[in-house]
C-alpha cells in the first residue's frame, strides 16, 4: 500500500511531526524531553524541515507539526512556519513566553495562513499553573494569547494535567474564550510518564500500544509518535525509535506503516493524547 493510500484510508495518521530543537527557556517538571536552557539542542535545520515538509506532501501526508523544546528559540521560526504553510497546514507548539513586540510583529504575517500556534496553559490560577512550569508563566501566556488573536494568528490552548475537575475546566474555558480562543481549539491531554515526568513519577504510563502512531522526525532519527523521542537522565530514549534514516521520508514512513500493519487487531492506541 502506498503512503498516500494508507493516509487516505486512515491506516496512517496524516500528520508528520518535526522536533525543531530540544532546548527551552523553561524547565517544566513534567517535560518529556528534559528541556532546559543548557541542554543539548538537537536541532533540525530549517532547510531540513522544509525538505521533510515537501517530501511529506509528495508522499500524501496532509499536515505538519513542529514541536520541541521551545520552538521559538529557533531564530527563523516565524519565517519557517510561513514557508511550511505553503506546503501543508501546520501546527507549532510553543510555551508562549517569548512573544515580545518584536516577535509579535514577525508572527503577524502568519495571520490567514494555515498555521496554528498551540500554547500551553494548565490551570486558571496563576500560582498553580506556574508551580510546574515557571514563575510568571501564566502572566506571559495571558498577555501573549490575546495579542496573537488580535493580530489574526490562530491560537490553540493545550492543557496538560494529571486530573482536572469540572469547576477548574470551566474557569480555564472562560479564560480562553475571553481571549478569543474557541472551545474547538482547546486540547486537554494527560501528562505522559516519560522524560522528567518519569523522574518525578508523574502522569500515565504510555508505550507503543497507548500512543497514537504519528511519524515524528528528529535530528537523531524517526520515531513512533511525538511522545516518543523523549530524554531521560540526559540520554535520548530509543525504545520507540523506528529508524535512524529520516530521508528520503519514504523510508521512515514505510517503516511506520509496516509496524502499524503488524499490530494485532484491536491494538489501536487507547490514550487520547492529542
Ligand atoms: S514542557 Fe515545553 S515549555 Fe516546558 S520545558 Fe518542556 S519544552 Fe519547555
Amino acid at each position: 500500500m502506498s503512503i498516500g493510500a494508507a493516509v487516505a484510508h486512515g491506516r496512517l495518521p496524516g500528520r508528520v511531526w518535526m522536533y525543531s530543537n530540544y532546548h527551552c527557556n523553561l524547565a517544566c517538571t513534567y517535560c518529556l524531553t528534559e528541556s532546559a536552557p543548557a541542554v543539548a539542542r538537537r536541532e533540525l535545520p530549517p532547510t531540513a524541515m522544509i525538505e521533510i515538509g515537501r517530501q511529506a506532501r509528495d508522499l500524501g501526508f496532509t499536515d505538519l507539526g513542529v514541536t520541541g523544546g521551545e520552538t521559538f528559540l529557533m531564530p527563523a521560526m516565524p519565517e519557517l512556519l510561513a514557508e511550511l504553510a505553503t506546503i501543508l497546514p501546520v501546527v507549532a507548539l510553543t510555551n508562549g513566553t517569548l512573544f515580545n513586540h518584536r516577535l509579535l510583529a514577525r508572527v503577524e504575517p502568519l495571520a490567514g495562513l494555515p498555521v496554528a500556534l498551540q500554547i500551553s496553559l494548565d490551570h486558571p490560577d496563576p500560582e498553580t499553573n506556574d508551580e510546574m512550569r515557571a514563575p510568571r508563566n501564566f502572566r506571559k501566556v495571558a498577555t501573549a494569547v490575546p495579542e496573537l488573536v488580535r493580530r489574526g494568528v490562530t491560537v490553540r490552548i493545550a492543557t496538560t494535567v494529571e486530573s482536572l475537575d469540572k469547576t477548574t475546566l470551566e474557569r480555564l474555558c472562560t479564560l480562553h474564550r475571553g481571549w478569543g480562543v474557541p472551545d474547538c481549539d482547546h486540547v486537554i491531554r494527560p501528562i505522559v510518564r516519560r522524560g522528567r515526568a518519569a523522574t518525578y513519577g508523574l502522569g500515565v504510563r504510555a508505550g507503543q500500544p497507548e500512543l497514537p502512531a504519528e511519524l515524528t522526525i528528529t535530528a537523531e532519527g524517526a520515531f513512533w509518535s511525538p511522545f516518543a523521542p523523549t530524554v531521560r537522565d540526559g540520554k535520548p530514549d530509543t525504545d520507540l525509535l523506528i529508524t535512524r534514516t529520516t530521508r528520503p521520508l519514504s523510508v521512515p514512513a514505510h517503516a511506520l506503516l509496516r509496524l502499524i500493519e503488524a499490530r494485532p487487531p484491536g491494538e489501536d492506541s487507547t490514550l487520547n493524547i492529542r
